[in-house]
């Protein structure tokens, strides 16, 4: 059998994000940091496998890249963050040599944050309803509840503004993020347009902060799931400013995931790993914003 490397994946859990190269036996490697966050791993051997870019997008890892390099295998973990990392071998067929990365730097980021995520619509409020009759009350519930358990996955806190399949109106659910003195609220929807060839993400922003917010979550939509930025616009909630007063300075936004009068993306919206993913787009994005607010105040110290 040739020696050589078979196969490469990433796992992902709250604490660490792990990259596992599997090969036919044990090879010998060097890790290398090329430049900003990029690591490259050498393994002496040849590549069995195919050549390949692998998107993960799990907040931690962007991409991995396999390819051969002075006819060894070759591979380049490229993060998000700065992170730590040790190594893991366990022998066997096949040979697995893992790299963990810390995902410590994105508790650092969320630690103390409190999300205030609500479901749009609900009860005799359908929403929106796509051709294959999904209603967007139920699609944005089942994103909510993923977003919610991806955003304790950071170690901050989470809240819906509904658990349920109830009716509630626009100012009870901001008042929540009041009540409870939230970093941070988000509105799940999904896109409407009269021509089912439209397709892609949009958002809106309600209060100043959330114009970075929105942006940076329809980066990572278009990242991890190639959903076309439909751009965001300012919009303010009419009669409820009051029920955000004070809380002008955190980010409110509304953001449309993807859109379900287009019958293609209606489709994605029936599978239960697009909607976890758009929930990883959606706490990428949000870990992304805190991350430069923490960047802004260290230039404020040093000014
Ligand atoms: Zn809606």
């Amino acid at each position: 059998m040739k020696r050589g490397l078979t196969n490469v994946y990433v796992r992902t859990d709250p604490d660490f994000s792990t990259l596992i190269m599997e090969s036919t036996a044990p090879l010998s490697h060097t890790v290398r940091k090329s430049s900003h966050n990029i690591y490259e791993l050498i393994l002496d051997g040849e590549l069995i496998m195919a050549k390949d870019t692998i998107s993960i997008y799990d907040g931690l890892i962007n991409t991995v890249r396999v390819e051969q390099q002075d006819e060894k295998p070759m591979v380049s973990v490229s993060l998000q963050h700065p992170a730590s990392y040790r190594l893991k071998r366990t022998r066997g067929i096949p040979d697995r040599l893992e790299i963990c990365f810390d995902r410590g730097y994105i508790k650092k980021v969320m630690k103390d944050r409190l999300i205030v995520i609500d479901p749009g619509h609900g009860g005799g409020d359908t929403g929106r309803r796509g051709y294959i009759n999904l209603l967007e009350k139920n699609v944005v519930m089942h994103i909510a509840s993923f977003l919610k358990s991806k955003i304790i996955g950071t170690g901050a806190r989470a809240v819906l503004t509904r658990e349920k399949d109830i009716s509630l109106g626009l100012k009870d659910r901001l008042e929540v993020a009041g009540l409870l003195e939230a970093d941070l609220w988000i509105s799940i929807h999904t896109r409407w347009v009269r021509n089912k060839d439209a397709c892609g993400a949009g958002g809106s922003y309600h209060s100043k902060p959330g114009e970075l917010l929105a942006g940076l979550i329809l980066e990572e939509l278009y990242k991890k799931l190639k959903l076309e930025n439909r751009g965001i616009k300012e919009e303010s909630l009419t009669g409820v400013v009051d029920a955000i007063g004070s809380m002008a300075s955190i980010p409110f936004v509304t953001i449309e995931v993807c859109t379900i009068s287009n019958p293609v993306e209606e489709g994605w919206l029936r599978s239960p790993v697009f909607k976890e993913r758009t929930a990883q787009a959606i706490t990428n994005g949000i870990v992304r914003y805190y991350d430069s607010n923490r960047h802004e105040r260290d230039k404020n110290i040093f000014r």
